[in-house]
């Protein structure tokens, strides 16, 4: 078959077939099993015990006492790779991971988040 030929069949396959990508952010997939993405943190689990500060690589969680028994998370977004080691040192399962991507600021300083007992996610936006 001629070049041109060639080309034609293609576009004409290309019309039927399934589109491989999606109108993002209008159409979203999930993630895979298994994707880390947004820390949620349950400040009424928290002991302070700090491990998760501890183990983290990035130095990206910080864990302050605000009153009796009662705990807050500083997360700097900017640096945290999402490895998980918080979620897995957290022996009473504080810290968990979710499946949220969506975590792009226009302004840095919104990358710093407070989770605490009245707001356990990252704020969207
Ligand atoms: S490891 Fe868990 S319980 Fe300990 S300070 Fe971190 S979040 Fe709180
Ligand atoms: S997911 Fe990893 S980098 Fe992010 S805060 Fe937890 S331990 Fe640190």
């Amino acid at each position: 078959m001629s070049r041109p030929g060639k080309i034609a069949r293609l576009l004409m396959q290309s019309f039927f077939k399934k589109p491989a990508t999606l109108n993002y952010p209008a159409k979203k997939s999930g993630m895979p099993e298994g994707f880390r993405g947004r820390l949620k943190f349950n400040a009424l689990m928290c002991i302070g015990c700090k491990m998760c500060m501890r183990d983290c690589p990035s130095g990206a969680i910080e864990i302050r006492k605000i009153g009796e028994k009662q705990f807050e998370a500083e997360i700097n977004l900017a640096r945290c790779i999402y490895c998980g080691q918080c979620v897995d040192s957290c022996l009473k399962k504080a810290l968990e991971i979710t499946a949220e991507f969506e975590l792009a600021k226009l302004d840095p300083a919104q990358l710093k988040v407070i989770l605490n007992a009245g707001n356990t996610e990252n704020p969207k936006g």
